[in-house]
């Protein structure tokens, strides 16, 4: 029986094309300090560091820690230093970015459905971000933390895992206290959201054109494999829950 249900935020409940945001948050960001670092050194080492979090496989610290490990000392910077002024750039200059987001009118029905159905209600956004970030963007997706009490919203602060790792959804699972039978996973990416998820027996619902064609290779052991339970945008999705 369906428990708890996990969404997926970029371009699951809210459209944020990764290619075209990453590169403009990036960007603001080298430019917020370029008086402190030259832009070309932070961006290498904000992807070092990136990398480095996305190595993070739920046997060490925080990916939050283990960013900091990295980039603070590879910056010349005490992170005592840095950190105020990253606080400011997401309060200033990261809503800015929301221009290059497209709100999707079924995203809030879809929440709001979740928890009138009493459903554990997650935010599984790749916890890359620090939680700011994650809840501006559910702001922009119109599913504000001020009005959805979520059971967990993954941000770098606290998960140990990225979507790279199989463990990214077994501390999830811990945290809800439920089995992967109980859950769906909802999201577009398919490596990230559904082969991961799936491979330690989560049920996932694949956003994505309806006609778009699974690149499978993950999805092979079914013994322990959670299934395909649909495919189709977030409309489609919209749709097949209301039929149930
Ligand atoms: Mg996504």
């Amino acid at each position: 029986m369906l428990k708890a249900i996990l969404f997926d935020l970029d371009n699951t409940l809210l459209g944020n094309s990764m290619e075209t945001f990453v590169p403009a948050y990036f960007q603001a960001l080298t430019r917020y300090v370029a008086h402190l670092i030259p832009p070309d050194r932070l961006l290498t080492e904000l992807l070092r560091a990136t990398r480095a979090m996305e190595a993070n496989d739920g046997n060490g610290p925080t990916n939050e820690e283990a960013f900091a490990a990295l980039f603070y000392p590879a910056v010349g910077y005490e992170r005592a230093t840095l950190e105020p002024i990253f606080e400011r750039f997401y309060a200033e200059e990261f809503p800015k970015l929301r221009s290059l987001t497209q709100a999707r009118p079924e995203a809030r029905p879809l929440v709001e459905w979740a928890f009138e159905r009493g459903l554990q209600v997650v935010i599984a956004t790749n916890p890359l971000f620090p939680r700011t970030a994650v809840e501006q963007r559910l702001e922009w997706a119109d599913v504000p933390v001020t009005e959805f009490d979520y059971a967990l919203v993954t941000s770098y602060e606290i998960m140990h895992a990225t979507k790279a790792h199989p463990a990214y959804y077994r501390e999830i699972l811990a945290r809800l206290g439920r089995e992967p039978r109980e859950c769906l996973m909802v999201g577009d990416d398919w490596e990230h959201d559904i082969a991961q998820a799936a491979s330690i027996g989560i049920p996932v619902y694949w956003i994505a054109d309806p006609g778009e064609t699974p690149p499978s290779p993950s999805f092979h052991r079914e013994d322990e494999m959670g299934t395909l339970v649909g495919q189709g945008t977030l409309a489609d999705l919209w749709g097949w829950v209301k039929r149930r």
